[in-house]
């Protein structure tokens, strides 16, 4: 079937809906989602969302910015963290207009607490900045964006799955999309396309994301000549819950927890004199790791997040569903107990290279892609650079998401309509006949659970050349391994092992693209920590990575407006 949209977005997380609700009454719009809206990974999100509105104590967006700008590891585009960090603000009421009931302090006002790497006054102690709601932030904005959507009459098609982008001649018209409920294959035309299609943490063995965080727009952008820009840094969140790697969000030290080795020591001391737990994911994660490895943690590779100073009453107010999921999944209460916690894979701050206003682009002189957008956890614009901080990420789907929308509402005007071919439907039929007819011996759980060993071995928290050229060996030699793939279920409804064999195949592309990264940046920074070369090198590295279709490699400037490059301690 042919459909037609003058905008049509993927991904129904916080970017996509956001962005929607910007431009639906100027456009025909439509959000298309593999998994039903309201499943997206965004409604994981437990933290809260950051912004200097200074409820508890004295804030500023210029603090905001600089923590920003440190955490990135100097490699955020400052230009960009300037434009998120202002509007913070704006976002939070705004949302509260919408009607998100966030947490209240003691007068009435929204409440804000602790995240790590968040600071007052430059960096002279932790700064209470993240608004939430108890801990279910992502689930209550994503209802309620998905409740603005409604009201406005957006199309939706969930449970459709895009296979592919239509471009011509630098030029995005529409997308591929295969219906899983009825295993038809539909093209749908639009004049502007927005990539919101979340992360790829699933790449990991260990990953606090959900099943559908695949990367699929990565990969569908980069499939169709887009670079794909800092892709080694991958973030680990310090704690994970062991031995299942789900997250326990970082709210839980904002509330006042203390991470503890097996003597009981709260090592942070150490590495963090004046910040400590709340210092930054990627230098908490490598601290654990560090303490594992000297023998200071428990048998089988985890510290204790301690909780259980704070009392019942905050931890049952604040916490409530870390709290149940814990007593859920290891049958620990942490009101009385410590939780075993080790780092996870959380997040990805490279991706679809946008300006600030989402148009993605596709080299380093910054030429644009007509029609194509991106923004949230798959774009890259750049505000996290090297490391992310927590609660950043929430705010940059909403202020970016809506910065998409706001250009592609613009866009379309001078945009004409561009009918396709059915030479793409044709294309996409014969994949999926191919995938279905394919024989061979191997199996897409094996060579997933391969791959994903393969990247916590070789590419996660401490890299180091030998290990990412062996890596990158044997993740080519799984690509060929797919090919011999069987897909078992030949069924037409809801044939989900079909949708993963595609998956596989991007997530498989992804991995080459972050150990290929990391194997060319040969310095540490953020997230991307090289044991062979431990010193940050802004001589020579001081730039964003870009990897082409192709395996080119080349480099794009950081623009750096306000804070330059100093020692990085907390
Ligand atoms: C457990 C957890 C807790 C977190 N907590 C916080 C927090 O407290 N604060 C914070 O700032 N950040 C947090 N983060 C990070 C943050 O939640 C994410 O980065 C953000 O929600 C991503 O939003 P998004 O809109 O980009 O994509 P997502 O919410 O991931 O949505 C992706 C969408 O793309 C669609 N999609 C993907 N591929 C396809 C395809 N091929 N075809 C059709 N549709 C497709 C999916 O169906 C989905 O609707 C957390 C992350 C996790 C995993």
């Amino acid at each position: 079937m042919k459909f037609h949209h003058d905008i049509v977005i993927v991904g129904a997380g916080l970017a996509g809906l956001r962005a929607a609700v910007e431009c639906v009454e100027k456009a025909d719009i439509a959000i298309v989602s593999k998994v039903l809206p309201t499943r997206s990974h965004s409604g994981a999100a437990q933290g809260g969302i950051t912004a200097s509105i200074g409820n508890e104590e004295e804030d500023h967006w210029e603090w905001h910015m600089f923590d920003t700008v440190k955490g990135s590891d100097y490699l955020a585009d400052q230009d960009a963290v300037e434009i998120m960090v202002r509007d913070a603000p704006r976002v939070i009421y705004e949302l509260e207009h919408m009607g998100v009931p966030f947490s209240r302090n003691t007068v009435g006002r929204i409440a804000q607490r602790n995240f790590g790497g968040h600071t007052r006054d430059y960096g002279k102690k932790p700064v209470k900045r993240a608004c939430h709601v108890s801990d279910r932030t992502g689930r209550v904005v994503l209802d309620t964006l998905y409740d603005q959507c409604l009201r406005h009459k957006v199309k939706f098609y969930p449970e459709h799955y895009v296979l592919s982008l239509v471009l011509e001649d630098g030029r995005c018209d529409g997308m591929i999309a295969y219906d899983l409920s009825s295993g038809e294959l539909n093209l749908i035309e639009a004049k502007a396309v927005l990539l919101a299609t979340g992360g790829c943490g699933r790449i990991f063995k260990t990953t606090s994301n959900g099943f559908a965080s695949t990367g699929d727009g990565l990969n569908l952008a980069h499939r169709a000549g887009i670079p794909l820009m800092d892709m080694e840094f991958v973030q680990f969140h310090p704690t994970g819950l062991y031995p299942l790697g789900i997250l326990v969000s970082e709210a839980a030290r904002g509330e006042g927890a203390i991470l503890r080795n097996n003597q009981g020591e709260r090592f942070m001391e150490r590495y963090a004199p004046t910040v400590k737990d709340l210092a930054a994911r990627d230098v908490v994660s490598r601290a654990i790791l560090t303490e594992v490895r000297e023998g200071r943690g428990f048998e089988g590779g985890f510290v204790h997040l301690d909780l259980t100073h704070l009392g019942e009453e905050k931890i049952l107010e604040k916490l409530w569903e870390i709290t149940s999921f814990v007593r859920i999944y290891l049958g620990i209460d942490p009101v009385h107990e410590p939780i075993p916690v080790y780092p996870t894979c959380h997040y990805i701050m490279g991706g679809i290279p946008t300006d600030a206003e989402g148009r993605v682009l596709k080299d380093e002189s910054r030429t644009v892609t007509k029609g194509l957008y991106a923004a949230g956890e798959c774009a890259c614009v750049s505000v996290h650079g090297a490391n992310r901080l927590g609660c950043n990420s929430l705010l940059d789907t909403l202020v970016f998401g809506r910065r998409a929308g706001l250009a592609m509402k613009e866009d379309i005007a001078k945009i004409e309509y561009h009918p396709v071919s059915d030479e793409p439907l044709e294309k996409a039929k014969e994949l999926i006949g191919g995938l279905l007819d394919n024989k061979g011996p191997e199996k897409i759980a094996i060579i997933r659970r391969n791959m994903q060993s393969l990247m916590m071995d070789h590419c996660s928290v401490f890299r180091d050349e030998d290990n990412l050229g062996i890596g990158l060996e044997e993740i080519r030699s799984l690509k060929k391994r797919l090919r011999n793939v069987e897909i078992v279920n030949k069924g037409r409804y809801f044939n989900y092992e079909l949708m993963e064999a595609i998956e596989l195949g991007h997530q498989l592309d992804l991995a080459e693209v972050i150990l290929l990264s990391a194997f060319r940046r040969k310095e540490s920074r953020g997230a991307h920590f090289r044991e062979d070369f431990p010193a940050r090198d802004d001589t020579n590295f001081l730039k964003h990575t870009l990897v082409f279709p192709g395996g080119e490699v080349r480099y794009k400037s950081v623009t750096v407006t306000r804070y330059h490059p100093e020692a990085r301690v907390y």
